[in-house]
């Protein structure tokens, strides 16, 4: 394919407005893209308008599968105003591509679909099958990595290769992430008379100083050589509605960083324990919701998929750890166990924020990259 297509390919899919929502477009996009050069693929429907697309390009006999993932949502674009090029233009100034989505992470997918692509346009040797992943949903919970996980289309997966952005880093773990709302029901009264009504604000206090107090007993005795330490924060509170009145509910919500050595479901049970010996004996009445829940990811350094992605390079690319989740605590929780990384185009601090790009040339290297790693892998 020729580098101006490539170009052009990229900039379509970052003018589709995929907020939350809207990946059919991507997806019909990139199966119509795929589909014009041979290659069949699947829609996994999320809900209205939002489809997962599968793709497999396979030959010879081997069962060795290497993944290709990558998600086709990208997050709000903020303040419109801050934007020095338009969010949805994908203009080119200066050898960087603007807009939402460019590095997190349309540029790791779309790299990844071209891979395909020209392994089978240029009738590249390999031995397995290369299996593409594009989910819905990730920036909000990795929707579609999680259904795609139960309905088993990671089952025959050997190793995944995750195209978030990393520039030229191997990531290799990540922390897991936990968030909840603690609800807190009281009873109203005039703040005159607070003896007639039970304050729905004390006793989220009371629940912040103990989560607090035993998180950080949890973060002492208990340490990841590679992702750190347990991390809590209480990052919202609401509460009340007028000064004069004993506030008959508050809600917090928190928000937890875990490493493998103290699992979520461990973290769940302290809140739970907490929340518990709260309740009991008590007018008042504590309610915990988990909102989010996503387990840390650890996979081997030195794995197959690592050494096949170090060959490539002259000197081998740096190990690095994170703290953000990836459709990674997803797609793991699936039956089989494979190698992991995440490796994409784009720099790792940019996503989220106005003004988000890639470097053409990093785009267009990593093209070139994944079927020089999924030429390596499946020999
Ligand atoms: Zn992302």
């Amino acid at each position: 394919m020729k580098t101006a297509k490539k170009i052009k390919v990229l900039q379509d899919v970052i003018q589709i407005k995929s907020i939350n929502g809207n990946e059919a477009k991507v997806a019909d996009y990139l199966a119509n893209i795929l589909n014009e050069y041979g290659i069949a693929s699947e829609r996994i429907r999320y809900a209205e308008g939002r489809d997962n697309l599968v793709a497999t390009l396979s030959q010879g006999d081997s069962q060795t599968v290497l993944g290709f993932t990558g998600h086709m949502d990208v997050v709000d674009v903020g303040d419109e105003s801050e934007w020095v090029h338009a969010p949805f233009a994908a203009e080119i100034v200066d050898g960087k591509m603007y807009g939402r989505g460019t590095t997190d992470m349309k540029s790791g997918l779309v790299a990844m679909v071209l891979a395909m692509i020209e392994l089978k346009e240029n009738n590249v040797p390999f031995n397995g099958t290369i299996k593409l992943l594009a989910t819905v949903g990730e920036e909000v919970g990795e929707l579609g990595a999680e259904q795609l996980t139960k309905l088993g289309y990671a089952d025959d997966l050997s190793a995944l290769l995750i195209g978030e952005p990393t520039n030229y880093n191997l990531m290799y773990a990540h922390m897991g992430s936990i968030n909840y709302s603690v609800i807190s029901y009281g009873k109203e009264a005039h703040s005159s008379m607070p003896e007639q009504g039970f304050n729905a604000i004390n006793h989220l206090n009371e629940f912040i100083t103990m989560a607090n107090e035993e998180l950080h007993k949890v973060a002492t005795d208990h340490v990841n050589e590679e992702l750190g330490r347990t991390i809590h924060n209480v990052t919202v509170i609401n509460g009340g509605n007028q000064v004069n009145s004993i506030p008959s509910r508050a809600v917090l919500q928190g928000n937890i960083r875990s490493i493998p050595e103290f699992s979520n479901e461990q973290v769940i049970a302290l809140l739970e324990n907490i929340i518990q010996q709260l309740n009991e004996n008590s007018p008042y009445h504590l309610e915990l919701v988990i909102d989010f829940n996503k387990i840390p990811v650890q996979a081997e350094k030195n794995s197959e998929l690592i050494q096949s992605i170090q060959q490539q390079f002259e000197t081998p690319l740096p190990l690095v750890t994170a703290a953000g989740t990836t459709d990674a605590a997803e797609f793991t929780k699936s039956k089989n166990q494979f190698d992991i990384v995440v490796f994409g185009p784009g720099e790792a601090t940019l996503p989220h924020q106005v003004n988000e790009f890639v470097e053409i040339d990093n785009y267009l290297d990593m093209i070139d990259k994944y079927q020089a790693i999924a030429k390596t892998y499946l020999q």
